[in-house]
């Protein structure tokens, strides 16, 4: 039988993360979708905080995504707002209600833990998942979705980021936020 055994770990590191969600007290009236598409929206740009940019990046149905930031929107968790260019368009923003209860969770305590314990090697080991990560997306052709300073649209103008895709300025903090237009520095052999 072929060498499952990173499969495995990955596998039974998601189910831990799983059960640690569904356990949580501060979850009991949150479906897992729900939670990934606030953990989603936390951590993207204004160019992907959008109800398609949820959609891509779970890679659910519209019909399933749309349902969820319904029940988000309810819940007082999310608020909508119109582009200020686009009138059909709609962004998510996180309410601060949202903000504290992912403070509250983030990052699961049962991981920190673990990776506190491995000392340095912590680092190593995301680096090299990082690594692992943008491999698997190279050669399945799906979107990076990855960290805007890492971009090869990222530039620098006067001193401030600049996206060379949109052509407009980026805020500082923009750069640590990931992208649904990313794309990955080509590196030549
Ligand atoms: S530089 Fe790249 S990642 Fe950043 S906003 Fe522009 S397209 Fe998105």
């Amino acid at each position: 039988m072929t060498d499952t055994i990173l499969f495995d770990l990955l596998e039974r590191l998601s189910s831990l993360s799983r059960i640690w969600f569904r356990q949580h007290p501060l979850l009991a009236e949150l479906q897992p979708i729900q939670l990934s598409a606030l953990m989603y929206l936390a951590r993207c740009n204004h160019y992907s905080n959008t109800p398609l940019g949820v959609t891509d990046y779970l890679g659910l149905t519209k019909g399933t995504v749309s349902q969820s930031l319904k029940a988000l929107e309810s819940k007082g968790l999310i608020v909508k707002t119109q582009d200020a260019r686009d009138k059909r368009s709609v962004h998510l923003q996180l309410t601060g209600a949202a903000r504290d209860l992912l403070d509250a969770l983030l990052p699961p305590a049962f991981l920190a833990v673990g990776e506190a314990r491995m000392g340095a090697r912590g680092g190593q080991l995301e680096t090299l998942l990082g690594e692992l990560l943008r491999e698997v997306q190279r050669s399945a052709d799906v979107p990076s979705f990855g960290l805007c300073a890492t971009c090869r649209f990222h530039l620098q103008a006067d001193g401030l980021p600049f996206c060379g895709l949109t052509q407009e300025p980026l805020a500082p903090s923009d750069a640590a936020l990931i992208c649904r237009e990313h794309q990955a520095v080509e590196i030549t052999p």
